[in-house]
């Protein structure tokens, strides 16, 4: 569908041509005209499908159709949650590049950052506030937030929102606006305390689903490698030199994880940087321009840290650990092959991951192709390494006399 059968109006179909976005995307179709209708909406959508635009094109629109005449100081109407400062800051982005034609302003607001600029925006006043719960709370307590006039109010990567333990602050947020508003919800997944925070927060919701077709996933060339635990490193390096090309962004499960294959990899001369939540939010920020400004082509994440950034035109995702959660593989390859590109994902799977991988195959209704041509094959009847904790005789796994003259220790 065209954007312009979206009933659109003229300043935002022009920030839209600007974009040359051509066709609008299926969320965005769904959504666009339930929010100009103003409905509440319950969204399964991921990243990488258009959301962000399908929430912030009609509230712009909205916005811009009632703005009181006048110079009046202007008031908060829209207010956006976002479980991470990095998808804080892409929201505001995305709001300010399609609110371009207009006079509408936003501010964002985030923890781990001087606290008095942001004071300084919101004196002068906004119309639009994204913001993450910690820092929101704090300036709304310090009389620098009025929630009074909010008249829509969005939850983004709500999953996330829950994971992170956000969610009793989103409901404080909730209940600071007035009872009277349109409530937008987005989340990846739909486990059941979204659902029943949906139904506590959101009146007749409509609901929109663009997951089930998983189509993210479709247009990605998704790569099985069985290979011990101890050998990942190494292959990594051989399909770095042999195969994978091009932005690689490397998902590890801990940020000691992340720390150790940065390490590594600019030992053997690549350039690479790593965002984890361990890091200030300055180096968090300068890690992601290198790699979008292509400073660096390696970028190594937590999933915490990395969800729900967007990077454009990544080559590949390496899954450098099976994740334990089925949902974040697909959050995680949802990385690459976007917008109608052909992206690769890569997974390394020891002995002690390959349960997670049948929980994998089953949400996405895929069986993931294995490369069994790699110099690192794991023996098929490799049971999980041997796991001896540092400073306790409890020992896990088996304990024949191959492995106790094989053992590795895993601290
Ligand atoms: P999101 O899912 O909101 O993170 O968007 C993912 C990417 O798709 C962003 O880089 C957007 O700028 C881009 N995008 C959003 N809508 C469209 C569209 N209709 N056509 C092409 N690209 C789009």
């Amino acid at each position: 569908m065209q954007f312009k059968d979206l009933q659109l109006n003229k300043p935002i179909l022009k920030a839209i041509l600007e974009k040359k976005y051509e066709l609008a995307t299926p969320i965005q179709e769904q959504t666009i005209p339930l929010v100009l209708a103003k409905k509440d909406v319950i969204a399964s959508a991921q990243t990488g499908t258009g959301k962000t635009a399908a929430f912030a094109l009609p509230i712009l629109q909205l916005l811009f159709d009632r703005q009181d005449a006048g110079k009046k100081a202007k008031k908060i109407r829209a207010l956006i949650i976002s479980p991470t400062r990095e998808l804080a800051i892409q929201i505001e982005e995305n709001f300010k590049s399609y609110a371009k034609f207009t006079n509408l302003r936003s501010t964002v607001l985030f923890g781990g950052t001087s606290i008095e600029p942001q004071k300084d925006i919101l004196k002068k006043g906004v119309d639009i506030l994204i913001a993450t719960p910690g820092r929101l709370l704090d300036l709304h307590k310090q009389d620098y937030i009025n929630l009074d006039y909010i008249e829509t109010f969005v939850l983004d990567e709500a999953d996330l929102m829950l994971d992170m333990g956000f969610i009793d602050d989103v409901k404080k947020i909730e209940r600071l606006c007035p009872k009277e508003k349109q409530v937008l919800l987005f989340s990846a997944t739909m486990p059941n305390k979204i659902v029943e925070l949906a139904k506590s927060i959101l009146k007749n919701p409509v609901t929109v689903d663009v997951t089930p077709k998983y189509s993210a996933a479709e247009s990605i060339n998704q790569l099985l490698f069985y290979v011990p635990k101890q050998k990942k490193m190494e292959l990594c390096l051989h399909l770095l030199r042999n195969t994978i090309k091009g932005d690689i962004l490397i998902f590890r499960r801990t940020k000691f994880g992340v720390g150790k294959l940065e390490k590594m990899l600019k030992k053997n001369g690549y350039k690479a940087d790593s965002i984890h939540g361990d890091k200030t939010q300055s180096s968090r920020e300068e890690a992601l321009n290198k790699f979008k400004n292509k400073q660096v082509n390696i970028l190594i994440a937590t999933d915490v840290a990395s969800r729900g950034i967007d990077i454009n035109n990544l080559d590949a995702v390496i899954n450098f650990d099976i994740p334990n959660i089925p949902e974040t593989y697909i959050h995680r390859i949802g990385r690459t092959g976007r917008a109608g590109k052909t992206g690769n994902s890569y997974s390394f799977c020891a002995a002690d991951e390959k349960t997670y991988i049948g929980t994998i195959e089953n949400l996405i209704s895929t069986i993931i192709p294995v490369e069994t041509e790699h110099p690192y094959p794991l023996d098929p009847k490799a049971k999980p390494e041997v796991y001896i904790k540092k400073g306790s005789n409890v020992k896990k796994g088996r304990k024949s006399a191959a492995s106790k003259k094989n053992k590795k220790r895993w601290y």
